[in-house]
């Protein structure tokens, strides 16, 4: 088949979907635009560009109308020029729509609450993105996530191994911080009121997180678990229109809480996920959920409403400022709760402006962080948020979602802010005063067996493209080093070595390599200045580096630091897939950044 006879069956597959996808809500939005303009300057892609039309609402929406009209509305058959259908045939047409729907949106909703006539884009948009991703349409980072999602069960493609070492971890952390041995993060206890679920970002870039949070959950007394499989509470599905997608990611979260018996799902701060889980979910999966979901900001408020936590604000006196997640704010209605919180932790709370249900997006959006071919967009579009951040003053903006926490710190970053960005989480655990020890009912654990990693490795790393990239190898041990060196470059790779902290600063600073995987104890200088010295050098910025290590409470070394994670980490002992699955992750991974 050629080329372009192949674009013309996506194209008309494309339209074809089109008519099963519509239903009152779309058709709605589709036919009551009455092109009055009112949405134009909601949209911060229109603030950031002005004067370029194709970024507003109503034009971006008229370039999936016109298909809607031509096929499906009885006007656009017999006046087609008159009311602007038009169908879609070639690549190019599906080039464009692609670059719409995925490049010039992020789904904020902020045109829909400005529209008299409650057009709402960005729920036709995302109908538009499944639409070209069910022909394979789709901008290579969505490809990539969506992929992790589908195979190893969750977005960042963490194994299920180091996600219970990172438990292990921070539960080790919390009773070396809270000097009582007794504080635990209990894996798969049935019959808890509470199942906590995560975003696997705290697995990867912020760790801390889930022990502020198992550090609230203790003082408060409560009954909790995590389970240890379906665990992942975000669902890339809402970002790329994949229902299907979206169905199997939900129902993998429920099926973790009913296997557990659990009450309650508790859902860490995180716009999507929340809005995913408890809102969109149980559509997708076409089923009824037996139990309650909460927002953890909920949790954190009713524990100190209710007396089980007691919190001294004072230890919060930077002033600091609220982002409203879109999908928290304008599409679950959070508004109060977070600002409650804040006011009960924190001496010195400031508005934004405008703010709750008229903010503007963080620019990470809507799946936005994985689509790098459209970054200088995105960071152009940020300055309406910087502008807003700027003029609060503050030290400190805090929201409630791990997309906005790398939307935000890519803006502050680009414009040069003099502010940092953190959770209720880490504000609530900072404040919490724990007077004496609290009595906590011990679950029953189940053991937990470390399991393999799925099949889909092998093949994962049989697709590596390791051809062309030099990886810098650092490892004390002869024979780790070795085998590091020989997987690698069996792989592809060019390998450069090297044994001790300078000749790693050396080596990096001159060769310049692509990845550097770095041994956590090795001789000379102090391995956690280098990796402190390799992040603040701007010409390594490029530089992917992957701790690998067998003592995973160093990890903290590097943790710790004011500078950006690692992009990846191995336990050891090291074997071949889980090396060549992690080196896949750091260079396949389009933006990862904490
Ligand atoms: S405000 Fe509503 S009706 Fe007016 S142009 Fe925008 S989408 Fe159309
Ligand atoms: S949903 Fe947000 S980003 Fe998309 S057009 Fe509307 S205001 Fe702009």
């Amino acid at each position: 088949m050629s080329k372009t006879t192949e674009k013309a069956l996506k194209a008309q597959q494309v339209i074809d979907l089109l008519g099963e996808k519509l239903n009152r809500q779309i058709v709605g939005s589709l036919v009551a635009c009455v092109h009055c303009g009112m949405c134009t300057d909601a949209c911060h892609y229109v603030l950031a560009n002005p004067g370029d039309v194709t970024y507003a609402p109503a034009y971006k929406a008229d370039r999936i109308r016109k298909i809607f009209k031509r096929h499906y509305d009885w006007t656009g058959r017999v006046l087609p020029r008159w009311v602007g259908a038009a169908t879609i045939s070639s690549e190019e047409d599906l080039e464009e729509l692609k670059d719409i729907v995925f490049g010039k949106c992020t789904n904020c909703r902020r045109c829909t609450i400005n529209c008299p006539m409650g057009v709402d884009y960005a729920t036709f948009n995302r109908m538009a993105r499944g639409l070209l991703v069910s022909v394979g349409v789709m901008p290579e980072g969505v490809a990539v996530v969506s992929k992790d999602q589908w195979e190893i069960g969750n977005q960042m493609g963490v194994l299920k191994e180091d996600y219970l070492d990172t438990l292990e971890w921070m539960e080790e952390e919390l009773r070396e911080e809270l000097e009582d041995p007794s504080v635990s993060i209990p894996v798969d206890a049935p019959d808890c009121e509470v199942v906590y679920s995560i975003n696997p970002r705290e697995v990867k870039y912020d760790p801390r997180s889930i022990a502020d949070a198992a550090k609230i959950f203790h003082a408060a007394g409560e009954e909790w678990t995590m389970p240890s499989e379906g665990w992942d509470m975000t669902n890339f599905g809402l970002f790329s229109g994949d229902d299907a997608l979206g169905g199997s990611v939900a129902q993998r979260l429920y099926e973790s809480v009913e296997r557990l018996r659990g009450r309650k799902l508790v859902i860490s701060e995180c716009g999507h996920g929340y809005r995913s889980t408890r809102c969109e979910g149980p559509n997708w999966a076409k089923q009824d959920v037996p139990f309650e979901m909460e927002s953890s900001v909920i949790t954190m408020l009713r524990y100190i409403k209710e007396g089980r936590i007691k919190v001294d604000k004072t230890r919060n006196s930077a002033p600091v400022t609220f982002h409203d997640s879109c999908n928290n704010a304008r599409s679950c209605g959070l508004f109060e709760e977070p600002r409650e919180l804040l006011e009960l932790v924190c001496m010195d709370f400031r508005e934004m402006y405008p703010n709750r249900s008229e903010n503007y997006c963080c620019t990470g959006g809507g799946g936005a962080m994985s689509m790098s071919e459209y970054t200088p967009r995105r960071l152009k579009s940020g300055s309406v948020k910087a502008k807003q951040l700027e003029a609060t003053g503050a030290d400190y903006v805090v929201t409630s979602c791990h997309n906005c926490v790398d939307g935000l710190n890519d803006v502050i970053r680009h414009y040069k802010l003099p502010m940092k960005v953190t959770q209720l989480v880490h504000l609530v655990a900072n404040a919490i005063v724990i007077e004496k020890r609290v009595a906590v009912p011990v679950p029953v654990e189940v053991p937990v067996p470390v399991e393999r990693v799925p099949v889909t490795v092998g093949a994962a790393a049989e697709a590596l493209p390791l051809a062309g990239r030099r990886i810098l190898v650092a490892d004390d041990e002869e024979d780790q080093l070795e085998f590091l060196a020989t997987v690698l470059e069996d792989h592809g790779a060019t390998i450069l070595r090297a044994t001790t902290g300078d000749e790693v600063l050396e080596l990096a600073r001159r060769e310049k390599p692509d990845v550097l995987t770095l041994d956590l104890h090795m001789p000379g200088r102090d391995v956690g200045e280098v990796f402190e010295l390799i992040r603040k050098d701007p010409e390594l910025e490029d530089l992917k580096i992957c701790i690998i290590t067998g003592k995973p409470e160093l990890r903290r070394l590097i943790y710790e630091r004011s500078v950006r994670p690692p992009e990846g980490y191995v336990d050891k002992p090291v074997d071949e897939d889980r090396l060549l699955l992690n080196i896949r992750k750091v260079l396949e991974v389009v933006h990862l950044e904490a």
